[in-house]
């Protein structure tokens, strides 16, 4: 079995924890596997580095994009390289300058951002790395939107189910499950972490099997596995575990304002987002 947290921003993008906290954190949940992908960035890797460098873990690093870090007690903790690419042409209508997003799990190499989408996709899987199709029906956020991930599916190794389309954003979810399962597409909880008091709180992914070998390819392996088909997906699960909760304790108000704010959008009716 292992325990993994997808789609997770630090704070040198919009994200509120520092790389270290991200670690730190991620050990005390008891994570098998984290996966960081700040918005068209692989800075968090350099402080990654800098932080190992200066810690007392155990770290075994390769040349290619993932890292091993064991803690003093012996746990284990794998760091996967990603980066969610911002493309174009945008879908949407009221925020075009956030274009289209992308996640690329595991590439090595440098992949350039507010590139096409479609040679972006190519270069992911170019370069050896997962293409997971961030928050796709999200639109007004960087989703590709239900066109382009209709047409191009088999383009996409995986759709995500986001930690940020909970409350009243849920529908996204509930719409994408549906196709998914239609489509006979894998699915992947991303949590989307972004609010200090969220990261990791739900939108984790539970496999059956432990992590052996190469963690990207151990990946690559577990997509077509149950842990990733749609079926066994309960959105139920996903929209009222911890992370909804916290959401909705925090308040309407709260998570509007940091939603608004964390990605700069003054005005709520010129985004589209209808709050009541
Ligand atoms: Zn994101």
């Amino acid at each position: 079995m292992a325990l993994i947290a997808s789609h997770i921003h630090s704070n040198l993008v919009d994200g509120a924890l520092r790389v270290s906290q991200i670690i730190e954190r991620a050990f005390q949940h008891g994570l098998d596997l984290i996966i960081i992908t700040d918005h068209d960035t692989t800075k968090a890797f350099d402080q990654l580095d800098i932080f190992l460098f200066n810690s007392g873990f155990i770290v075994e690093t390769t040349k290619s994009t993932y890292k091993i870090v064991k803690s003093k007690q012996g746990k284990k903790l794998i760091v996967v390289k990603g980066c969610e690419f911002t493309t174009f042409p945008s879908t949407s209508k009221h925020n075009p300058e956030w274009g289209a997003h992308l996640l690329g799990i595991g590439y090595k190499g440098k992949i350039y951002s507010f590139e096409a989408t479609l040679p972006t996709i190519k270069a992911i899987k170019e370069k050896g790395g997962i293409v997971v199709a961030a928050h796709p029906l999200f639109t007004d956020f960087g989703g590709v939107g239900k066109d382009f991930l209709l047409r191009y599916s088999k383009y996409f190794d995986l759709w995500e189910l986001n930690g940020m389309c909970v409350g009243p954003f849920r529908h996204y979810n509930e719409e994408l499950l549906e196709l998914a399962r239609r489509y006979k597409k894998p699915c992947f909880p991303g949590g989307d972490f972004h609010f200090e008091l969220l990261y990791f709180e739900g939108f984790l992914l539970e496999t059956d099997t432990e992590i052996r070998g190469n963690p990207v390819e151990w990946l690559k392996r577990q997509i077509n596995s149950s842990a990733f088909n749609p079926k066994n997906l309960k959105l139920e699960e996903l929209e009222y575990s911890n992370i909804s909760k916290m959401v909705f304790n925090l308040g309407k108000n709260y998570i509007t304002f940091k939603l608004l704010s964390q990605f700069g959008i003054r005005n709520k009716k010129k985004a589209g987002i209808v709050w009541d």
